[in-house]
Order: structure tokens, then sequence, then C-alpha cells
């Protein structure tokens, strides 16, 4: 009888060694540099790729089979909320608005992250770290079109939702977000890499995946809650990738501690100013509340922050150059972007309100702090307003931060009598910026800043705009989104008529009872 031929089984290490560290080569037909043209590009200095290894150990044919299986499971839950009319069994058609501001802004930011990625993996010649950089490409854009995919059974009822991507490209309160996008993408490779995975993932992503989708399902939401529980998964590798890379960069050479630490500095700010739309949709958006914004900030944010950087101080990192003053606006910061976003009704692809009673009771006790002595007057008087018919509407085209591109709205650290503002002359022109960390990024970097497009400058140079009453809602509908159909208040809004002529939220409100 034959004998049979026992095949060795690799161990996980070698088998990622393999497949990653093993397949790399150095060109001889062209010079490496030549290959490689934004290796060296932004000052970082690597003397042995090899030295990284992602911290999963995750090869490619692995990844793919993971990614099926997350798929296929996912695909089944968003097609069972479909088919059973899930749209009615969440809390109340106000909630529908935090799903529009997620594929109105974070799911085209992914898709730019996912070319971003994409690139970087492109320019990089470690074999392991391009990997990493192409898988996470892969899952920004399997993000992109899953979230897009349990956003469409809310897009057959309700406004809002229907050309998004189209909208991200001009429309003023997006313009953090694609701004941000177009930062990322004109950056070298390993700029990307600490922007996205760092800055954004490791500090930050978890508000958005846990405590906001928390609430999400707590509000009847099984559509777009599996697509972030499904990419929360991603998330941790982003996250431990991050850090694993900072770490590579730091320890691979001296000289680049300082190029490192000012791009913490740059993106933790830029991405805390893509926090203002995560901070309303959890305090404002939820009907039904679990946690507040100031709340899931502690919890998410600052403590494991601070145990990260009390970690990295072994190895030099300083918190984010932000961080103290990030930290300060927690008490502040849902209630300052929830104003802003009330008085621009009519130049929002979503809807806004003055919460209920109830509401702003959970609001008050939420921030004894700050809301009854800051904001709830406010809040009283755009109620009283209605009450009499006269809506709040702000029609002033916002001054935009030249850096972030947030309007000018937030308040100083230490005192929120008084809005932030800063001026600086580049060439003999002004420019402003919303606080001391966007004034300090322009400072950096002036010639990539001055070229930015602000929203606030493109709508007031449009042909045109001199013989129409208000520029800011015309832009809007120049960009596909219907005026008052898609903007407006919410109680007078499409959406609150027929989700109550549908007999919407009548589940939730039985399982009250
Ligand atoms: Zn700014």
């Amino acid at each position: 009888m034959d004998k049979r031929v026992e095949r060795k089984r690799i161990g996980v290490a070698d088998r990622y060694a393999a497949m990653t560290h093993d397949l790399h080569w150095e060109t001889s037909y062209q010079a490496m540099d030549k290959v490689f043209p934004y290796g060296r590009y932004e000052g970082i200095r690597i003397h042995d790729w090899q030295q990284w290894s992602d911290p999963f150990l995750m090869t490619t044919d692995t990844y793919w089979r993971l990614q099926g299986e997350k798929d296929k499971k996912l695909y089944a839950v968003i097609e069972a909320f479909a088919q059973n009319n899930g749209q009615l069994g969440i809390s109340d058609a106000r909630y529908v608005n935090a799903v529009k501001l997620v594929l109105q802004a974070f799911a085209p930011l992914k898709y730019a992250i996912h070319r971003s990625c994409a690139q970087a993996s492109r320019q990089l010649r470690g074999d392991a770290l391009r990997i990493a950089a192409q898988m996470q490409s892969a899952d920004e854009l399997r993000q992109y079109q899953s979230d897009t995919h349990a956003a469409s059974v809310y897009n057959k009822y309700f406004n809002g939702l229907h050309e998004t991507p189209r909208w991200f490209e001009s429309v003023w309160y997006l313009a953090p977000f694609r701004s941000y996008a177009d930062d990322v993408a004109s950056a070298g490779p390993f700029e990307q890499l600490v922007a996205v995975s760092f800055g954004f993932d490791r500090l930050l992503s978890d508000l958005l995946f846990v405590p906001f989708m928390s609430g999400a399902a707590h509000n009847g939401d099984l559509s777009l809650v599996p697509v972030s529980f499904s990419a929360h998964s991603d998330a941790a590798r982003h996250k431990a990738f991050g850090l694993s890379l900072v770490q590579f960069l730091i320890k691979q050479d001296p000289a680049n501690l300082a190029i490192v630490q000012r791009w913490i500095d740059k993106w933790f700010w830029r991405s805390f100013r893509l926090m203002p739309a995560v901070a309303v949709m959890q305090d404002y958006m939820l009907p039904k509340r679990m946690a507040s914004w100031k709340e899931a900030w502690e919890e998410f944010v600052e403590e494991p922050v601070n145990a990260l950087f009390d970690e990295l101080a072994a190895i030099g990192l300083r918190r984010p150059a932000g961080w103290a003053q990030a930290c300060d606006s927690k008490e502040h910061l849902s209630h300052q972007a929830w104003s802003a976003f009330y008085g621009y009704a009519d130049a929002l692809a979503f809807h806004t309100w003055v919460p209920m009673a109830d509401e702003l009771a959970w609001l008050d006790r939420k921030y004894p702090q700050s809301f009854d002595r800051w904001y709830r007057p406010r809040l009283d008087f755009y109620a009283q307003r209605e009450a009499t018919g006269k809506r709040f509407r702000n029609p002033a085209l916002p001054m935009q931060c030249q850096v972030c591109q947030q309007p000018l709205l937030f308040t100083e650290a230490g005192s929120p009598r008084w809005t932030a503002y800063r001026e600086t002359t580049h060439d003999g022109e002004a420019f402003h910026a919303c606080s001391d960390h966007c004034a300090r990024i322009f400072a950096d970097e002036p010639q990539k800043y001055v070229q930015a497009k602000l929203a606030s400058h493109a709508i007031l140079q449009a042909p045109g705009t001199g013989s129409v009453a208000e520029p800011l809602p015309a832009s809007l509908a120049a960009a596909g989104i219907r005026l008052g159909h898609d903007t407006g208040g919410f109680a007078t809004s499409d959406d609150a008529i027929n989700f109550e002529n549908w007999g919407g939220g009548q589940d939730m409100k039985e399982a009250q009872l």
C-alpha cells in the first residue's frame, strides 16, 4: 500500500510572513525611488520594513473569507428589515435625520478614504504595510456600500437621502467632511495612514460605532445598526493598525518623532471638528435616549485616550495639542451645533426642531453645568417663535474656517460667551480660523490651505447669485436638494406627516405602555 504523504502544517506567523514580507523584492530595471516616488517625500525614515507586522496577522485570503461571511449575515438582516417594513418600527420619524447625516457626511467620507488608503498602499515600500493599507481601503469601500444599502429602505419613504454623494461635493454644511477627505487625499502616504487609522479611527471612531449605534438600536433601527456592528470589527483592526504604525515610525528613526507628533496634533483636531455631527445625533436626534454626548465622550474618548497617551509617553509622544480644549467642549459642543443647524433649517437636507419638554428636562439633567444657563433659554426662544408662526431662520451665509471649514460658531475654551475667531495674513490676504489649532495647521502648510474652496465664497461667486434673495438655499437647489421637502423644520415636513399617516412608531409606543 502506498504511504500517505503528511502535509506539514504551517504556523500562523510563518504563513503571515510567507504571504507578506516574503513577497517583497527590490526592483532592478528601475530605481526603487522612482517606483515609489512619495516614499521619501514626507521626511519619514524607514530602515527596516520587516519590523512592521499586522497586529492581527491578517493575510489577504483570510481577509476576503471573513468579510464574505460577515456580508452574508449582514445582507440577510438588512433584507429582513426591509421585508417587514422596519421603517415603521422606529421610535419616531425624527430619528431618520440621523440616518441622513450618516449618509450625507460619513458614508461619502468613507468612500474618499477608501481611495486615499489605496493611494497610500501603492506608495509604501514594505509589503506588510502595503497589504494592511490595501485591506483598510477595501474595508472603507465595503462600509460605504453597506451604509448605502442599509439606507436604501429609508430612501424609499423619507426625504433627504436621494443624491447624497453629489451633495457631499458642494453643499456648505458637508464641507468639513469633504475638506477632510481632500486634505487626506493630498497628503503623503504615511500622513494619510496616520490621519485615518490613528487620528480618526484610534482616537474618535468609537463615538460613532458604539454609543451612537447603541442608541440607534434602542430607537428600532435594525438596518443601519447591523452595518455598523459589522464595520466595528474592521474598526478594531484599524485601531490596532493605527497604533502599531505610529509606534513603528517612531522606533525606526528618532527624526520621525517630531513629524508624527505634528500629524497627531493636526489629525486629532481635524477629526474632532467632524464630531459636531455625531454630537447632535447623540443628544438631539435619538428620540429615545440613553447616554449623552458628554457621557459618551468621557467613556469612549477621554478615559481610553488619556490611558493611551500615558503609555505612549514612553516613546516620546504627548497628547494632541487640542486635547484639553476638546475635552473642555464636551459641555457645549452638541448644543452649539444644534442651535446653528436649527437656524439654518432652510439650508440643510435634514430637519431640525426644538426638543420636547421631557427631552429638555433630560438635557438639563445630563448637562447641569451648562444647559440651563447657556442653551435652554435659546431653545425656549425658538419654541416661542415657532408657537407664533415665526420660526427663527438665519439668512446669513456662514463664515467658515479656512482649515476645517466649520462655520465659526464654537466658543473660546472656558468662556462659552465668546465665539472663537482667529485671523491671520498670508501674502497680504486675510484668512480666518475657528481656533488656535486650525490656525496652527494653516501656519504649518499655508500653501495648501490658501487653495481651499470655501462654500460661502463659492456661493457668492456663482453666476446669478446677485439676483437671488437667499443664495444659501438657492445653492442647495442647484445641487439637487428639493427645497421645502428635503429642507425645513421637522414639524411641517413630509416625513413627519407621512409617518403619522402610516401609523409609524406604534409598536414602540405600545411596547412602552
Ligand atoms: Zn477650524
